[in-house]
């Protein structure tokens, strides 16, 4: 199962890398704390984490150079996090390489929205390389990843950018269980009481449009009070 991602946080505040693991552990994730450039040096190899939240103050070097060396084979995302709000430091940190940059201090929503952003796009490069193409094809469906664009026998099915992200979100794990909060975490970044409701609208739309008849072998199978399933894809057999 890849529902828990690994993220390595690289911060030598204590408290701040305290609550930055706490937050990713309430969000599904599996958090992993390092305290300097050469323990978050040892973690990324002996973890293989999916994503880093990188502070750039480090006690023993630049966090700036730790970006510059896992670039050299890697591409994780990388989420800077730094109290340096220079736009100079922005534009060098983008430039060797960071996927994001988030200022401290920082929200929590904000952040955990990055995350998951980072991680989507992530998987979709990855999706990309394995498949020819990039694209997902089960029963006359096909998910072009490069274009966004979706089709059901050749005919063009109009998603809007929420509805798309939870196809191909889904398309990614087809054959898999994907459980509401999952979903939710992975598409929108936060969960909050109106989330559970706003994404069974967006199912049921995508369903109508992907023309789900009950009784019928449907492309994205919905177990009640769990979660969605895309049905597998016709190079997975
Ligand atoms: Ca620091």
């Amino acid at each position: 199962m890849k529902n828990r991602y690994k993220i390595l946080v690289i911060e030598d505040e204590v408290h701040i890398n305290n609550l930055l693991c706490a937050l990713m552990d309430a969000n599904g994730y599996q958090a992993l704390a390092a305290h300097s450039c050469e323990e978050g040096n040892l973690m990324f190899a002996s973890h293989r984490p999916d994503l880093v939240i990188l502070d750039l103050g480090l006690p023993d070097r630049d966090g700036m150079q730790f970006l510059e060396e896992i670039r050299k084979d890697s591409l994780v995302p990388i989420i800077v996090l730094s109290a340096r709000t220079d736009e100079k430091d922005k534009v060098l940190a983008l430039n060797v390489g960071a996927n994001d940059y988030v200022t401290k201090p920082f929200g929590s929503r904000e952040l955990v929205a990055r995350v998951g952003s980072a991680l989507r796009t992530a998987s979709h490069r990855a999706e990309n390389g394995m498949r020819p193409g990039g694209k997902f094809k089960s029963r006359g469906l096909i998910i072009d990843y490069d274009a966004r664009y979706v089709t059901i026998d050749g005919e063009e099915i109009r998603l809007t950018q929420t509805e798309y992200n939870i196809v191909a979100l889904l398309s990614e794990h087809a054959g898999k269980m994907l459980t509401y909060d999952t979903i939710i975490t992975e598409i929108w970044g936060y969960k909050d009481a109106g989330s559970t409701k706003k994404l069974q609208v967006n199912m049921a739309n995508i369903r109508k449009k992907l023309g789900a008849q009950p009784g019928k072998q449907n492309y994205i199978i919905n177990e009640l009070g769990v979660g969605y399933r895309m049905s597998e894809g016709d190079d997975q057999m």
